[in-house]
């Protein structure tokens, strides 16, 4: 059995990058467990003001909760870190929460944000992540995998950032219906075609990613670290 952890940094993100992949790794009796960062809301006004913005950050996070329950996800957890504001926090800060949920979920593979992604929080979860996962001996995260996020991953200068080229490929042939209803719960979230983050585009992709290489839908990522330990 694997733990799988996904580090989000927005309630979307988790199902946009991976969803159809955590429904497969479930389906296959491996235990799930999510990590949202930043509450996903405070970014729509100038400054940041929480007390403004709780009630839509609540209800935000019961939509998550309902999803991932449906879904059969272990466990969700909420950072609430400001939205679109990370680079406002110390790093530490970040590795230290996502490193104690390591050490007690020992997690085996992670997925997560790719590294030059346009969404600062996308970059910097990104970088705790790797932080937080240390390869120092005995670590149980063997694998991490970052994943793309339409309306953000494909977004950056490409002559100046490095784009996200996949080089891993989950089937998700079975699970892509499922997993565009759940991100449909997400309404506050999707937005119309030809908008990139629409339930369009969003199926669109994982029928390309999938018929690159042979299958009838999947979702990318990159490998970013293997381990192969003999025991
Ligand atoms: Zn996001």
């Amino acid at each position: 059995m694997n733990k799988i952890l996904v580090v989000a940094a927005h309630p979307d993100d988790e199902l946009l990058g991976c969803g159809g992949t955590i429904i497969e790794h479930i389906k296959k009796g491996d235990k799930v467990g999510m990590l949202i960062v930043s509450e996903g809301v405070t970014s729509r006004d100038e400054k940041r003001n929480y007390p403004k913005r709780k009630k839509e950050i609540e209800h935000l996070h019961s939509i998550s909760k309902n999803i991932v329950k449906k879904m059969g996800v272990n466990f969700i957890k909420f950072f609430d870190f400001p939205d679109n504001r990370l680079d406002k926090i110390n790093l530490i800060d970040i590795v230290k929460k996502i490193e104690k949920i390591i050490s007690s979920f020992k997690p085996n593979i992670i997925y997560t944000h790719h590294g030059d992604d346009l969404n600062i929080d996308h970059e910097l979860v990104n970088r705790a992540v790797l932080t937080a996962a240390r390869p120092i001996p005995k670590h149980p995260v063997l694998k991490i995998y970052s994943f793309e996020v339409l309306s953000s991953t494909h977004w950056i200068e490409p002559t100046k950032r490095k784009a996200f080229v996949p080089n891993y490929f989950r089937d998700i042939s079975h699970s892509l219906k499922e997993k565009i209803k759940y991100l449909g719960m997400y309404k506050g979230e999707m937005r119309k075609w030809p908008h990139a983050r629409s339930l369009k585009s969003i199926k669109d992709l994982a029928l390309f990613r999938g018929s690159s290489v042979g299958l009838k839908a999947a979702e990318a990522f990159q490998l970013i670290r293997e381990i192969k330990r003999e025991k």
